[in-house]
């Protein structure tokens, strides 16, 4: 809604913030929908959100076990599905991990910056790119579904020391 810089993983920000207001608007908008924001999935959107890392279900559902809460496999994939559903996560193809979404406009389409060391996922807009993804494939004969752009490499943190 507006135009104030999307929390970003990759760049400073009051993290603790970020959370916050991270949950209070899924809590709205569940709210607003008539939906129930359970317990498993405030939770597991709390995880996502942690350090912005993407977390894979299996690893999900080991911080839920460790925590007393959903012991099963499909407690984990419901919840993940409904937060998907609602916008408020995203899967990672790449990772084949899940991501907490960090902006507001519902029916956006995200660019992944993916931290092959630490996994943690920077989201971008991608409505920019858009029209050339969309030119180069109408000019093929292609009819785009959905946009699904992941960028690999490193963040600044994990630049430095070894390597490159
Ligand atoms: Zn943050
Ligand atoms: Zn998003
Ligand atoms: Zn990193």
């Amino acid at each position: 809604m507006s135009p104030d810089p999307v929390p970003n993983a990759f760049a400073r920000h009051n993290h603790r913030r970020c959370r916050i207001d991270a949950m209070q608007q899924a809590r709205a908008h569940c709210r607003a929908a008539g939906l129930r924001l359970t317990p498993v999935r405030a939770r597991v959107l709390e995880l996502l959100l942690e350090n912005h890392r993407a977390l894979g279900a299996y690893e999900l559902l080991q911080r839920l076990n460790a925590e007393g809460l959903g012991s099963q496999p499909p407690t984990v994939y419901r919840a993940l599905d409904f937060l998907g559903r609602q916008g408020l996560v995203h899967k990672v193809e790449r990772l084949n991990a899940f991501t907490a979404c960090c902006q507001t406009d519902p029916g956006h389409e995200p660019m992944f910056l993916i931290c092959e060391e630490c996994h943690r996922v920077a989201e971008t807009p991608l409505e920019r790119l858009m029209p050339e993804i969309d030119r180069d494939a109408r000019a093929l004969g292609f009819r785009v579904k959905q946009h699904v752009v992941e960028v690999l490499g490193r963040c600044g943190d994990c630049q430095g020391g070894s390597g490159r």
